[in-house]
C-alpha cells in the first residue's frame, strides 16, 4: 500500500495526525504531511508497514476533503 496527502485538498483539520500518528503531522505551513521517512515525496514509493496500513485506511476515510490519495 502507498499513501500520501494532496496538499492542495487537505485543511488541517489534524484528524489523520492522530488517528495514524506515527504515518502523519502537521508540517510548518499548517497542513498534513507524513512525517520522515514517510515524507511527501518518499511515500509515494513507499510500502506502508504493515502494521499502519489499517490506520492509513482509517485516516484516509476520516479525512473530511479526501486530500488521503491510497494506492492498494
Ligand atoms: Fe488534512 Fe485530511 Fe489530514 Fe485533516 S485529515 S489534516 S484535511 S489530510
Amino acid at each position: 500500500m502507498k499513501a500520501f496527502v494532496k496538499k492542495d485538498t487537505c485543511i488541517g483539520c489534524g484528524a489523520c495526525t492522530v488517528i495514524a500518528n506515527n504515518i502523519f503531522e502537521i508540517g510548518d505551513d499548517g497542513l498534513a504531511e507524513a512525517i520522515a521517512p514517510y515524507s511527501n515525496e518518499e511515500l509515494k514509493e513507499r510500502e506502508i508497514p504493515e502494521e499502519e496500513k489499517e490506520n492509513v485506511i482509517d485516516a484516509a476515510e476520516s479525512c473530511p476533503v479526501g486530500a488521503i490519495e491510497v494506492e492498494q
